[in-house]
């Protein structure tokens, strides 16, 4: 029998603590054979699941429906937009359903989804669309979805897939593996496995160095999940979740999926939340104060080597707004006179300096475009040294990026790279692209919370995570959260954790 792939992608992260919102135009659309040959030469979860399917062919038959990738992470998706969004997907799921006359008996879909969506009106919408994705492909339909472990994994989502997976990694290397681990769960499910979930919801909002996957306290966990995986069971992991999408099923999360065993899934879940508790209170991020941290890099002045200040309160990559202008504004009050690398999104600004062309002066208002109530803009005069279109190929995945048009506007000695909107900068991609090495300045600026280490913490002279205010400040208690269920660590004091695992497993046909 020829199983039926549909093959759905919709991924993006939010921090419902930036301002801005995200829009519709904000996502790349593939659909049909175009979303195939696109992810065929991605090592992104699609591209991998893709490259399982491949080899069995005969078996199954792929159906590709639509793929929506955010260009970056960003704010919260607004009402319109999500619901634009969310028609687009369920009209082509509909659509290729038609098309095929499938019959239910043989259908299955394979879901790329991030976990960390917010819209203004759905608190939950990788949830919404499996449980519509559901209703459109019956009862009996398998589906099988791959996740961002800084998703969050709502009671929703594992009502209506069959089964999960998610990253293992962080910083994230296993996209790729990640989507042939689905793929070849979604096999194995049509083969027969009957797949029963246990999930473990901790309370704890994590960030720092030891949530690094290869060296960090979070390792015992992780390891334990891909232990289990490599032992036989369908699945395992731990989502801890992006802090900054405040939404009210916001906290981490074990899960462990087996073959029609609940109590050996309930009883690894809840050892792989042991390994998560017994560590949790390593995991924050001890913080410069701003500054501080400026006075260090003036320290490292003239010839010191590089500091690199980490402004991960304003990470795009993890949904901020990247218009921070905090650590400019602290440099040009202190007269720093060291040459220094910093982006920012500011799309008044950068239309200015088109408009003047390069080799002119121009003075114009940087910071504070998209998040006024954080950054109020500072008025500075510089030199164009360079406009582009903002699209370039990214260091990490040789995927392209869009920052639209960009300037690089020379400053004194600080050189801006001034974006019309956010672009991932958990690399040097947009440095490299516009000419600048970061190893020739004394400070830059890094809007990111990790980078792979050779990027900048392996040669930096000093390498300083600054608490500056920002919608993704790893500061956690300075953002305000509202709607996560609380008491949460580190936001209240005495958080006790109820160790206790829910099942969930689908009714299944006979
Ligand atoms: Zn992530």
């Amino acid at each position: 029998m020829t199983h039926q792939i549909l093959i759905v992608e919709c991924k993006q992260e939010v921090s419902t603590f930036n301002p801005a919102r995200s829009h519709y135009e904000d996502f790349i659309i593939h659909r049909g054979d175009e979303l195939i040959a696109h992810h065929r030469t991605m090592r992104n979860e699609v591209g991998g699941a893709l490259s399982v399917f491949d080899q069995h062919r005969g078996e199954v038959e792929l159906v590709p429906v639509i793929s929506a990738r955010a260009i970056t992470s960003g704010g919260t998706l607004a009402a319109p937009d999500w619901a634009r969004l969310r028609d687009d997907i369920l009209d082509a799921l509909r659509s290729a359903l038609a098309a095929r006359g499938s019959d239910a008996a043989t259908l299955s879909a394979y879901f790329a989804l991030h976990g960390a969506m917010a819209s203004e009106d759905e608190d939950d919408p990788e949830g919404d669309l499996l449980e519509q994705a559901r209703a459109i492909l019956g009862p009996h339909a398998s589906i099988v979805a791959s996740f961002d472990l800084h998703g969050i994994l709502t009671d929703r989502i594992l009502r209506h897939a069959d089964a999960i997976c998610c990253f293992h990694t962080y910083p994230h290397v296993d996209f790729f593996e990640t989507g042939q681990r689905a793929a070849r769960l979604l096999l194995r499910v049509l083969r027969g496995a009957r797949p029963v979930t246990a999930r473990v919801f901790i309370p704890a909002l994590v960030r720092g160095d030891e949530l690094i996957t290869a060296t960090g306290a979070i390792r015992h966990a992780v390891d334990a999940a891909r232990e289990l995986e490599a032992g036989g069971a369908l699945s395992a992991g731990l989502f801890w979740g992006n802090p900054f999408t405040d939404v009210p099923s916001l906290a981490t999360y074990s899960f462990v999926v087996t073959d029609d065993d609940p109590a050996l899934a309930e009883r690894e879940a809840l050892r792989i939340a042991d390994l998560f508790w017994r560590e949790h209170e390593k995991m924050r991020v001890p913080l410069t104060p701003l500054d501080e941290a400026v006075r260090i890099a003036h320290e490292q002045l003239p010839c010191g080597g590089t500091t690199v200040l980490v402004d991960a309160a304003d990470a795009t990559s993890s949904g901020a707004s990247g218009d921070s202008n905090a650590i400019l504004r602290r440099l040009i009050e202190t007269n720093y006179t060291g040459r220094a690398l910093i982006p920012i999104v500011d799309p008044m600004a950068a239309q200015a300096a088109f408009k003047a062309g390069v080799g002119s002066l121009v003075t114009v208002r940087v910071g504070g475009a998209l998040d006024p109530g954080r950054f109020a803009p500072i008025e500075v005069v510089g030199r164009v040294r360079m406009l582009s279109d903002g699209s370039f190929r990214s260091e990490s995945f040789d995927e392209m990026w869009h920052a639209g048009p960009t300037a690089v506007l020379l400053v004194g000695d600080i050189t801006l790279i001034v974006t019309s909107h956010a672009v991932s900068l958990y690399d040097r991609s947009l440095f490299y692209a516009h000419g600048q090495d970061p190893r020739r300045f004394d400070l830059v600026v890094v809007k990111s919370p990790h980078c792979q280490p050779h990027m900048f913490k392996d040669w930096a002279a000093r390498y300083v995570d600054v608490d500056a205010p920002g919608s993704t400040s790893a500061n956690l208690r300075s953002l305000g959260h509202t709607r996560c269920p609380r008491p949460i660590w580190p936001l209240d004091e005495e958080v006790t954790w109820e160790r206790r695992a829910t099942i969930f497993r689908r009714p299944r046909s006979a």
